[in-house]
């Protein structure tokens, strides 16, 4: 029999793996990307290497390309991505609210990498990118630079139960 696919997990980028700031905190950043201060989440490179044992992984982030190259670069080092998509592959809309534009990721299009939407993850700390598919979505606050921040540890649990679905 063969063996069970894994599920792809997609991890979203600014707030929730990193803080991005033209301004500087009162701690160093760990890396830099063009004018961009990189503050890293605690915990961050545990996670991905923690889901990296049990899914396939990618990226997808609203952000320019080049970005999402550099930050991949430095937090996915050695670690294989189906992909690294950044805002060319979100579908843009305009929010009536507050009128300004959104960025959807609408998962189906990860679909070609062999994955139904029922065996897709994507974490994310903007509910409004994930609007069309919401049962695909395992919400993280927003990370904005502190150090005490623990919201990564705290999927440790989710995800070791989503493995089980
Ligand atoms: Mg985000």
């Amino acid at each position: 029999m063969e063996p069970e696919p894994r599920r792809l997990l997609i991890f979203d980028l600014d707030e929730t793996l990193v803080h991005a700031s033209e301004f500087s905190l009162a701690h160093p950043c760990d890396f830099e990307v063009g004018t961009y201060l990189v503050y890293q989440r605690p915990f961050a490179r545990e996670l991905i290497e923690f889901a990296a044992a049990r899914f396939d992984l990618a990226v997808w982030s609203s952000s320019s390309a080049a970005y999402v190259a550099a930050v991949v670069e430095r937090l996915f080092a050695g670690v294989p991505l189906r992909f690294a998509w950044s805002v060319e592959r979100c579908v843009q809309r305009v929010d009536a609210r507050s009128n300004s534009y959104v960025y959807i990721k609408d998962l189906r299009k990860a679909q070609k990498f062999g994955y139904t939407l029922e065996r897709m993850t994507i974490i994310d700390d903007s509910p409004e990118k994930i609007a069309r598919q919401p049962r695909c979505h395992l919400s993280v606050t927003p990370f904005t630079g502190a150090r005490d921040d623990v919201a990564l540890p705290a999927l440790l649990q989710p995800l070791n139960a989503l493995r089980l679905v």
